[in-house]
């Protein structure tokens, strides 16, 4: 009976947080601990548990999770040194499986080793060797480097955005591995690098330019020959030396097709290159025109967005509402431990005066808020995108006038409306709402929306990519230097049977 190891690990940064992650801010699961992390939950890893379960000749061997309960700043190297090694502990104990699947980000960044998920690759390589077929799968913003190529006998990647296919990806891996396990297919990998920082509406896969680049390497992938196929973007603010954009395919040993469609594809992408970016509305003027605004108004601060990497700890909205005098009702989000804790010291119903933003970044300057404690909790909630539970550690709502502030102590993905649910907040009975992601499915904010506006505040994460101050990633590379050239260069990658 064949043996597949199943591993995780996962995590997204922005090198521009300041605040370095830690070994804490992982769940960690181990052994069968990982299968029930991953049951019932719309994860890669459910979806490839769900394919290996329709195979009873197969047996599954948990390995080693770590999940980052959400993005944050680049990963202390001693706290990266603890994951990587339940991560390869995990593949040493069962080094003799007969297959591995791997699922992982690609946008994680140690403070020394820049390429995480081909560390960990590398590694396994030196234990189990060059025959046991490894399938990894990876976040289309994860950074695509040869080392993954190389120790990986596929990759696969999602091929939406905003993301809805974490689990469709976790099952076309589980497929993939199979095939590969018995000898039915033979991959031969081709990437094509671009230099391109992208970001904005026009990336969304089902409406946006950038979707139809997508589609057709999905039509390789599914076409006679096809594997797996994908772009991806990078994570524009995770600072490493290969950030760039990337179309990555793979075929059943067609090297010709995989090098004829993604050059083209490329082309068609560098083509594009100018329209992928997010237009934004100076800070000033959007609080003045939200302010005008008739009905349900989004204020969008992606340069926030804890999803991205960001702090979640930015005053600057709030600064230009009060510096404006901005009368209608506002819910706005904030991790700030310390105020957190003022109103757990002070209890429900008390009034604290305590300085909101600035707690972690400290771009940030805080701002004193007199506020009346309305709700105290542990800050665990299912959330609606995928059902897993996220964690904001002990929690507040407080309010200030015309501001609800629901504050966490730890950051939790924004890119939903969870967190003001789990505070019993509906964000569309205020008149206005600050939605700290890029990104949300349309029927979240975006459709109920009466005025809807990306602003241009400053953050780790910020669409204004020139503000950020890349030192790592190779130059020259658009938008950051504008006379950057493209000339397509499709490498192979082949491992031996
Ligand atoms: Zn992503």
């Amino acid at each position: 009976m064949p043996r597949i190891l199943i591993n995780e690990c996962k995590q997204e940064i922005s090198s521009f947080n300041p605040f370095l992650g830690r070994y804490h801010d992982f769940a960690i699961s181990v052994g069968r601990e990982l299968l029930d992390a991953h049951r019932g939950v719309g994860s890669e890893a459910g979806g490839a548990l769900a394919v290996f379960r329709q195979h009873p000749e197969v047996e599954v061997v948990p390995g080693f999770s770590a999940r980052a309960i959400t993005s944050g700043g680049t990963v202390a190297d001693a706290d990266f040194a603890k994951i990587a090694e339940g991560f390869l502990a995990a593949v040493r104990q069962h080094k003799d499986v007969d297959a591995i699947y791997f699922s992982l980000h690609g946008a994680m960044a140690a403070q020394t080793e820049h390429d995480v998920e081909g560390y960990l690759l590398q590694e396994t390589r030196k234990i189990v060797g060059e025959r046991t077929p490894i399938v990894t799968s990876l976040d289309l913003h994860g950074i695509l480097t040869d080392r993954i190529i190389l120790h990986s006998n596929a990759v696969v990647l999602y091929h939406t955005y905003p993301h809805v296919d974490f689990f469709e990806t976790g099952e076309r891996s589980a497929r993939l591995l199979l095939r590969i396990l018995k000898g039915e297919v033979n991959p031969v990998t081709v990437r094509v690098a671009i230099p391109a920082l992208v970001r904005g509406n026009e990336l969304r896969t089902a409406t946006g330019k950038w979707g139809a680049c997508v589609r057709r390497a999905i039509a390789v992938e599914n076409g006679p020959k096809g594997l797996s196929g994908g772009m991806f973007i990078g994570n524009p603010f995770t600072d490493v030396p290969d950030l760039c954009s990337n179309v990555l395919l793979v075929t059943d040993d067609d090297r010709e097709l995989a090098e004829r469609e993604a050059v083209a594809i490329a082309n068609e992408f560098w083509a594009m290159r100018r329209h992928l970016h997010q237009p934004l509305t100076p800070l000033d003027e959007g609080i003045r025109i939200a302010s005008q605004a008739k009905g349900y108004t989004v204020l969008v601060d992606a340069a926030d967005a804890t999803s991205s990497g960001a702090s979640g700890d930015s005053s600057a909205i709030l600064a230009e509402m009060l510096r404006q005098g901005y009368s209608r009702t506002v819910l706005m989000p904030f991790v700030d431990p310390p105020a957190v804790e003022a109103a757990f010291t002070a209890g429900v119903g008390a009034h604290i005066s305590v300085p909101l933003g600035g707690a972690l970044d400290p771009r940030f300057a805080p701002i004193e808020m007199d506020c009346t404690v309305r709700l105290l909790f542990d800050g665990k909630f299912r959330n609606e995108s995928h059902g897993s539970i996220w964690d904001g550690g002990p929690s507040t709502l407080l309010e200030c006038r015309n501001y609800m502030f629901t504050v966490t102590t730890k950051a939790v993905s924004l890119y939903d409306r969870s967190l003001f649910y789990a505070m019993g907040q509906n964000p569309e009975t205020f008149d206005t709402v600050v939605v700290k992601s890029p990104h949300c499915q349309p029927h979240m904010f975006e459709q109920p929306a009466a005025c809807y506006l990306n602003v241009d505040a400053p953050g780790a994460t910020s669409a204004n990519l020139k503000s950020l101050g890349h030192t790592r990633c190779r130059r020259p590379i658009f938008p950051l230097d504008e006379n950057t050239t493209f000339e397509p260069v499709a490498k192979v990658f082949r491992r031996g049977r």
